[in-house]
C-alpha cells in the first residue's frame, strides 16, 4: 500500500538529524513516499487568533494541504522518532486515525484532558486516512479560531475529544507477532486508534520488539548524542528518560537504571 510520511524540519536541533532520519525511514518503510516540510514562512498569511504553538499549526496545515493533493494515507512523524520496523502494519489497522500514546498516563500532556480520559495522545506520530479529512479540518479550524487558545495540535485533538460526544473501548491486536492493547475512540463518525505504548515506545526505552522509539533529544544531551541512537545498541547507550537530569529541571530519582539492571539479569 502506497502512503506518505511527512516530517517537519526547522531549527538547529532537528536539521543535523534529518539525513539520518531519512536514511533510516527510507530503509525501513518500503512503500512510503517521504516528504520534508521546512518552510517557516508558510503560514505568515494566515490570521490566527491565538498564536501560541504556531509551529504545530504550520505542520498541521501543511499536512492537510499535502493530503488533499495526494489522497493516500498520510503519516505525520517527528524527527525524534526512530523507526525500527516497517510501519505498514500500523497503516493497515482499520481505523480513520491511528495515533501514538503520550507518555505520562493519566497525567499526560495536556493534563486537564488526560485526567478525564485516563491517557494522552501524541501528535508526534499520527496516521491519517482519507476518511479523517473532515476531522482534521475541524481541528485546523479550531486552531485558527483559537477555540482552545492554542495552535498546539496535540492539545486541540485532546480538547476536541474531551469536549465532544465520544465513546472509548479497547481492542487487542497482533502486530509483528506480539499482542497489543489499543484504545479505540469513536467520535464524529470516525474511529481513532490510540496505539499501545509498547508500539511507539518512550521512556524508558528498551528493546521490546517496538515499531519505533520516540526519544526526547534534550533528555539524551542534544542532537549529536541523539544520532547515536540510530546506529548503536540502544541498551548500551545512556537512558532516554528525563528523571534525575537536574539541568532539565527534573530532580526525581531515576528508577529506570534499576529496571535496566533487572532486565539484564533476566537475559
Ligand atoms: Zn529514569
Amino acid at each position: 500500500m502506497k502512503y506518505s510520511i511527512t516530517t517537519l524540519c526547522i531549527g538547529n536541533k532537528y536539521t543535523p538529524i534529518l539525513q539520518h532520519w531519512l536514511n533510516r525511514t527510507t530503509q525501513k518503510c518500503k512503500n512510503a513516499v517521504i516528504t520534508v516540510f521546512n518552510d517557516s514562512n508558510y503560514i505568515n498569511n494566515i490570521h490566527v487568533k491565538n498564536r501560541s504553538g504556531l509551529i504545530w499549526l504550520l505542520r498541521f496545515k501543511q499536512n492537510i494541504d499535502y493530503f488533499k493533493q495526494n489522497m493516500i494515507p498520510l503519516v505525520m512523524c517527528d524527527l525524534d522518532i526512530i523507526i525500527e520496523k516497517d510501519i505498514e502494519p500500523l497503516i493497515q489497522l482499520p481505523f480513520d486515525i491511528i495515533i501514538s500514546k503520550e507518555i505520562g498516563g493519566t497525567n499526560a500532556y495536556p493534563t486537564d484532558c488526560s485526567n478525564i480520559l485516563g491517557f494522552g495522545v501524541c501528535a508526534g506520530f499520527v496516521i491519517f486516512k482519507v476518511t479523517a479529512l473532515s476531522f482534521m479540518t475541524t481541528i485546523l479550524d479550531n486552531m485558527i479560531n483559537g477555540k482552545y487558545n492554542t495552535c498546539d495540535d496535540q492539545v486541540n485533538i485532546m480538547k476536541h475529544i474531551v469536549n465532544n460526544k465520544h465513546s472509548i473501548s479497547n481492542e487487542i491486536v497482533k502486530i509483528y507477532d506480539k499482542c497489543y492493547n489499543n484504545i479505540i475512540i469513536d467520535i464524529d463518525n470516525i474511529k481513532i486508534c490510540v496505539l499501545d505504548f509498547d508500539i511507539i515506545v518512550r521512556d524508558p526505552i528498551m528493546n521490546i520488539g517496538q515499531v519505533a522509539n520516540h526519544i526526547n533529544i534534550d533528555n539524551v544531551g542534544g542532537s549529536n548524542n541523539f544520532i547515536k541512537y540510530f546506529y548503536e545498541d540502544l541498551e548500551k547507550l545512556p537512558l532516554t528518560c528525563r528523571c534525575g537530569k537536574t539541568h532539565l529541571g527534573d530532580n526525581n530519582k531515576c528508577i529506570h537504571i534499576d529496571l535496566r539492571n533487572i532486565n539484564k539479569c533476566v537475559c
